[in-house]
């Protein structure tokens, strides 16, 4: 329980009880990522206190409210964080991640973890709009990685990738990672994942072709630049190398730099305009995306193992968080298991 800006205790609170339409979900595994770092920070404006966090997680169903029989007690769901109202022009056209009805939950918005009660918790009411069942090869810990995959998968997709091609992806933390792997699982070429921190990296090593903290050795793979880069990196500094690394009409995606007050300078506008690109941005993932990027895991073209390089039990949150915060032993996915 966060009780205001960088202050949290653990302490029981009442099971909730699912509403209308939702499910209440026993908690399996339960991770946290640099937005937690936000939300803690009282950073994240859509989020209030007092405020239980935790949005990167699976369970099975303890308990279904009324109108639910999409799901049954016991069964196994991953969660997709971004739940829209489902009337507004965006949520009509899946794009729940945009839903203009943010934060009403009278119209039925969520955003769980961020607007309303998450995860790092033994229960969570969550929304049947956000399960997606998990596929019967995949660990709870593997099932925590729903809603990252979906955003990975969707930030490769908004790119355009097609069979062949030579890709960047920036950012050598768990999106990264997962895009890399995702651009591979879609036939490109050479991937070549950039990051900044020599004792994550080692452990990416064989997740792309080429794994490397030096931006030269990119340029020196790709001279000409790459069909595709995309961003996970979450900088402007990021953000610049990724527009510089990309050829002549090429395609680059900005998806990790989404905080507010990041300012994109040191680029040359003929960059773009003469070197006609295309840049777009890449905001998490519309709905059900995930389910496609559950079965890359469940066929083994997305290793996830290798991002989960710690794992305590809820009672153990302080020591959980430490580990996250400090990057520990080169600390990716710290995973909580309530
Ligand atoms: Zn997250
Ligand atoms: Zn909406």
């Amino acid at each position: 329980m966060l009780r205001a800006p960088g202050e949290f205790a653990l302490c029981d609170v009442p099971t909730p009880e699912p509403l209308l339409g939702q499910v209440l979900l026993r908690v399996r595994a339960s991770t946290m990522c640099g937005t937690d770092q936000k939300i803690f920070a009282g950073q994240f404006p859509g989020t209030l206190f007092p405020h239980i966090p935790g949005h990167e997680f699976a369970g099975d169903v303890a308990k279904v409210g009324p109108g639910v029989d999409e799901v049954r007690e016991g069964d196994r769901v991953g969660v997709e964080v971004h739940v829209g109202c489902g009337r507004c022009a965006r949520c009509l056209e899946g794009l729940y991640q945009l839903c203009v009805n943010y934060g009403r939950i009278d119209k039925g918005h969520a955003h769980i973890g961020f607007s309303v009660p998450g995860a790092l918790a033994e229960y969570v009411a969550v929304s049947v709009k956000a399960l997606h069942r998990l596929p019967d090869a995949l660990s709870w810990d593997e099932g925590a990685f729903c809603d990252n995959v979906g955003i990975a998968l969707y930030a490769i997709e908004r790119g355009r990738l097609v069979a062949g091609e030579r890709v960047i992806i920036i950012g050598g933390g768990a999106f990264g990672a997962l895009a890399a792997q995702v651009a591979r699982a879609l036939s490109a070429a050479r991937v070549v994942l950039l990051g900044t921190r020599s004792e994550r990296l080692e452990r990416l090593r064989n997740l792309a072709d080429l794994v490397t903290a030096n931006e030269q050795d990119v340029r020196d793979a790709f001279p000409g630049g790459a069909d595709l880069v995309v961003e996970f990196a979450g900088t402007a500094e990021a953000a610049r190398q990724a527009i510089q690394l990309a050829r002549r009409g090429g395609r680059v995606v900005l998806a990790g730099a989404t905080g507010p007050g990041r300012e994109l300078s040191g680029i040359d506008l003929s960059t773009i305009v003469r070197g006609h690109l295309d840049i777009l941005g890449s905001l998490a993932n519309p709905r059900g995306i995930s389910a496609r990027g559950l079965e890359l895991i469940a066929r083994g073209a997305v290793d996830v193992k290798p991002l989960i390089t710690h794992c305590f039990g809820l009672s153990e949150f302080e020591q959980a968080w430490a580990t996250f915060v400090e990057r520990r032993d080169g600390a990716i996915r710290v995973m909580v298991h309530p």
